[in-house]
């Protein structure tokens, strides 16, 4: 097959993973930065275009998209799409998931346990919004924030309401959330491909700290998840519509909650940390289900 990467960078661990996980394979693997393509959308022949020519024809593309860039790079997979190639995470999964209250509002929908969590925009709110996650400690995150930047534990309610009043005057988006305490500093990441995880690690703050981010300090080590853990995030993964997503979940005392689904999980920290070969899974995925959608689907 004929495999196209959406990565602006070859030679970031997870795209050169996958090339060669796909070249042992004996697949044709081609990075193409999303930002360098451009489209002719019209009725009778859509197609891609890169430095002057026209791109070939393609059976899969795996976006791994950055969150940086999340509105280009979707537009550019969605013209694949309706070009019938087949998306291994398609556009529409990829834009809802970079929405985190979104995501959290859809998992809510179908029972999945989630921290609890408020979103007001009035600072007369900020009381009751408070008491809605259980008063102080609790969890303020800006939406737009990644790898644990803007995601602020206020100890006590004083300083809840500062940080809340804070970031409304500056008209930042967030949310409230309950502090899981006893989650003591760690989360859980799940990488799920298909209906199945395939591989967990879990990731442990440093000391001092309660975001567990790997880019934050974090240290992560191999996991074996319960029946419910694995159950929930893969529901999560299937709930947003993604093929591939890395699961976050936090341990509470009354079972797995979903903090976040990742639909460009990084392979790095969990290849080291479990030693599974994830990107020839993906790959194998691929295989398997380009082939059918190829068969199955009415181009466009
Ligand atoms: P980001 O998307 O920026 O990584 P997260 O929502 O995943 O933001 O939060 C970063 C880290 O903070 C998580 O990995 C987790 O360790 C910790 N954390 C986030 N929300 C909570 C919460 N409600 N209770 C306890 N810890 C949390
Ligand atoms: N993009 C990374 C991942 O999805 C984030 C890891 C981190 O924030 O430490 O695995």
């Amino acid at each position: 097959m004929r495999i196209g990467i959406l990565s602006r960078n070859k030679n970031l661990y997870s795209t050169r993973r996958l090339i060669e996980a796909g070249e042992a394979r004996n697949h044709e693997m081609v990075v193409l930065d999303p930002l360098r393509c451009y489209m002719n959308i019209n009725a009778k022949e859509p197609s891609i275009h890169m430095r002057g020519k026209e791109l070939p024809e393609f059976d899969a593309i795996i976006p791994r998209i950055g969150a940086s860039i999340t509105f280009y790079g979707a537009a550019v997979l969605r013209q694949f799409e309706m070009m019938g190639v087949y998306p291994l995470n398609e556009s529409v999964a990829i834009s809802r998931s970079r929405d985190k209250l979104r995501s959290l509002q859809l998992l809510s929908r179908k029972g999945i346990g989630l921290p609890v969590t408020g979103f007001a925009s009035k600072p007369s709110d900020i009381p009751d919004l408070i008491d809605m996650v259980g008063g102080s400690p609790l969890v303020i995150k800006l939406l737009e924030g990644t790898q644990g930047i803007g995601v602020v534990l206020a100890e006590t309610r004083k300083a809840a309401e500062s940080v809340i009043e804070a970031f409304m005057g500056l008209n930042a988006h967030f949310m409230v959330q309950e502090y899981i305490k006893e989650a003591g500093g760690a989360d859980l990441r799940c990488l799920v491909i298909g209906d199945r995880v395939i591989a967990a690690m879990k990731r442990q703050a440093k000391p001092g700290e309660f975001r567990s981010n790997l880019h934050r300090g974090g240290s992560a080590t191999l996991v074996k998840l319960t029946a419910s853990e694995r159950a929930t995030a893969v529901k999560a993964a299937k709930t947003m519509g993604l093929s591939v997503a890395g699961v976050d979940l936090l341990r509470s005392n009354h079972g797995p909650l979903v903090m976040e689904v990742n639909s460009s999980p990084g392979l790095e920290g969990i290849e080291t940390a479990t030693d599974k070969d994830v990107a020839a899974q993906i790959i194998s995925f691929i295989e398997k289900n380009a082939d059918k959608a190829n068969r199955t689907r009415t181009k466009g």
